[in-house]
């Protein structure tokens, strides 16, 4: 209790450590009981709960006019019961909202604030047809909104405002409004509906489009702010590695990061929840991150209404919790006839709440820093990627890098391009570059001083060889970094092409009894000031019939790979994508290659090794105790398709984290609660695991 009272000029989210949501429908006011969730949600000692107010429906008798109450409200007013029921239990309130949609009366009444096709039709909800998406350039943002906050805001004792659905990190709308075509005659043009930045009026579009988003964002905030300074508005953002809308812009904004990234279906890997705490804290680096856990089935197919198994929802609030966000978990409908994931909710906060104090990070413990290519991810794509019938996309480049980090169990960092500066990179041992094609200037400069100043650097295919909006340079930016230039256009995809083995170097020294590696699928050729390469390309040949399987060209002295060393620095330049190519094939050569790398870059005695069994993922923070190590288990048979029915635990690991100077007094395992055994020598400490089941933190004080 010291700790939240030394903090009371913080505003409240930034020491909330759990968070809930019950997402409510407009027939619940006939059946919803206000005190049962109450004491749900006290169960689960969260400190703040998400409640429905208004936006497409009102569950308050409202006054503001097109305003929709609930049909079945009556003469409830469910908002404001829910409200006094959380705040008599001593949790803050949070007016859940929704500016996405309204109904016909309102188009009616206002048809200004609505979006409209090129024809001029306004645009109904594909599943709720009679409710139309709203615009945000018109004055439903700008009036209609905030008459509804200020409305909340005088009645009940809010402590903020969410959206849900805006602002979003994907793609940008384009919408045909009269507020929206005065936008066009601004920008001198209809933008396209597609990303494309190779089109003028795209990039003039976005930012317009992002300071809209800002600015919408900062008067809503400022509306939260009229009722009491600690009040607060948040918006709905998430989508993991994938991102258009510019994450820093918004972070200059967002007091409070929501990242709305509840669930996975299809081929996605278990690990994606991570990697959005990640991105996430690659902006706000160290301010309040939240991330939704859809406790119901929100795969595709997806189920509103039925529980997702136990251990996946177990999983995602253990990756949110590692990640360093604060976990909120989210139910739908206000009377479930499935209660399974109450217990889970139960169990997992409750075991946060014993053990609080060690998930107060204060800065993450990492050697290395992979650049998150914020503008590569949004708006890189190579000519195969429009073909009918491609899959994956500029994420495949990290995917397959993150996929290497997982697999050689390494620490590391998100770093934002835009946040890339010498004070930022002054921690990390190496920046590892997943083909970061669209790179400014200023990125690219920053890049060539941390390596002058010593730092190592990995880097693949296209890395710096346009500009941040895509524009073609002539070579490499980083060339002379690389230590390699462009010679010509990129060559593939094509498979059935190979790197071969030319002289040893300490990255491939551990192939035995092969002289081949697989090659990358799309390669950049190049040349370089040295004549001899450690790997040399050979190019595709072609793959069927077998008769017909033999290399036409066995040797090149095109390098694969480059590895150079220029005073403490090393850097690996790959002008193959072999991260993506890792990604798509899945194969454990390219893995390995890249896990090799990556140990040559960083070089020895590794802040902290998890030697062991099994694929898991590490994190670690300096807490205010001390430190935590995080260790999530993935050895799954469904850590890549289907839900995670059930824990397989892995066996013994080996654990060396350097700590300094500091003295080590206790080590507990705080999933397990067990204390450790361990022993301190030279700045070290070491200590075996007997074994993880699904996740466990690792407790140094
Ligand atoms: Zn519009």
């Amino acid at each position: 209790m010291a700790a939240e009272a030394d903090k009371s000029s913080t505003p409240w989210y930034a020491s909330m450590r759990r968070c809930g949501q019950i997402n409510y429908n407009e027939r619940d006011p006939l059946t919803m009981d206000v005190e049962a969730w109450g004491d749900y949600w006290a169960s689960l000692k969260v400190d703040a709960v998400l409640l429905n107010g208004g936006g497409i429906v009102a569950f308050y008798p409202t006054q503001v006019p097109y305003h929709h109450r609930s049909q079945f409200l009556g003469t409830r007013d469910l908002f404001g019961e829910m409200v006094a029921a959380m705040k008599r239990r001593s949790i803050r309130a949070v007016a859940r909202m929704d500016c996405n949609l309204a109904y016909e009366d309102a188009l009616k009444g206002h048809p200004e604030w609505f979006e409209r096709n090129r024809d001029g039709s306004p645009r109904p909800h594909a599943e709720s047809p009679w409710l139309f998406s709203t615009c945000m350039f018109s004055t439903y943002f700008t009036q209609q909104m905030p008459a509804i906050y200020r409305e909340i805001n005088q009645h009940y004792p809010v402590d903020g405002f969410f959206t849900n659905g805006w602002p979003s990190t994907g793609p940008l709308r384009v919408c045909y409004c009269e507020s929206c075509h005065r936008i066009f005659d601004q920008l001198g043009g209809v933008p396209p509906e597609e990303t494309d930045t190779s089109n003028l009026l795209y990039r003039k579009y976005y930012q317009v489009y992002m300071d809209r988003v800002l600015d919408i964002w900062r008067l809503w905030d400022q509306i939260a702010h009229e009722k009491n300074p600690q009040s607060v508005y948040v918006g709905n953002l998430g989508g993991g590695l994938n991102t258009v809308k510019d994450l820093k812009g918004i972070s200059q904004v967002a007091a409070w990061f929501n990242a709305d990234h509840q669930g996975r279906s299809g081929d996605t890997p278990i690990w994606v929840c991570a990697q959005q705490g990640r991105v996430a804290n690659s902006v706000m680096q160290g301010r309040t991150i939240t991330n939704v856990a859809g406790a119901y089935a929100n795969a595709q197919p997806n189920w509103r209404h039925v529980s997702k198994a136990s251990a996946e929802l177990t999983l995602w609030l253990a990756q949110t919790t590692a990640s360093g966000m604060v976990p909120w978990l989210h139910w739908l409908g206000g009377s479930p006839q499935d209660t399974r994931w109450r217990e889970v909710g139960h169990s997992f906060f409750n075991w946060i709440a014993q053990n609080q104090a060690h998930f107060r990070n204060r800065t993450s413990v990492a050697e290395l820093a992979v650049l998150y290519p914020q503008r590569t991810v949004a708006f890189y794509s190579r000519p195969e990627s429009h073909r009918p019938g491609y899959r994956g996309g500029p994420v495949d480049y990290l995917q397959g890098l993150y996929y290497a980090l997982l697999e050689g169990r390494f620490l590391f960092d998100f770093v934002h391009e835009s946040n890339l500066d010498q004070a930022a990179l002054k921690k990390y041992r190496a920046l590892l570059i997943p083909n970061a094609a669209y790179l400014g200037d200023r990125q690219c400069e920053v890049i060539r001083s941390y390596v002058n100043d010593g730092g190592s650097l990995l880097a693949t295919f296209e890395t710096s060889r346009y500009d941040e909006w895509g524009n073609a340079r002539p070579d490499f930016q980083l060339a002379d970094i690389f230590g390699a230039h462009a010679v010509g256009e990129v060559i593939g995809p094509c498979g059935n092409s190979y790197s071969r083995i030319e002289a040893r170097h300490p990255v491939i020294d551990d192939f035995k009894g092969t002289v081949l590696l697989p090659g990358a699928e799309s390669r950049v050729p190049i040349r370089t000031e040295t004549s001899s390469a450690v790997l040399s390309v050979v190019p595709a040949y072609p793959a069927f019939p077998p008769e017909m399987v033999y290399p036409r060209t066995p040797h090149t002295t095109e390098p694969a790979a480059v590895f150079r060393e220029a005073g403490k620095s090393r850097i690996a330049f790959f002008p193959g994508d072999v991260d993506r190519t890792c990604w798509r094939s899945g194969d454990d050569d390219l893995s390995h290659l890249l896990q090799n790398a990556i140990n040559w870059i960083r070089g020895a005695d590794p802040l902290v090794s998890v030697v062991g069994p099994g694929l898991i993922e590490i994190f670690a923070w300096e807490t205010e105790p001390g430190y935590a190590l995080h260790v999530l288990n993935y050895t799954n048979p469904n850590a890549t398709h289907g839900y995670i029915r059930r824990s397989y635990a892995i066996g013994r690991q080996q654990v060396r984290f350097r700590v300094g100077n500091r003295t080590i007094r206790k080590m507990q395992a705080l999933r397990s609660g067990t204390s450790l055994e361990f022993q301190q020598r030279d700045g070290i400490v070491s200590f075996e695991l007997a074994g993880i089941v699904d996740y466990e933190v690792i407790a140094l004080t």
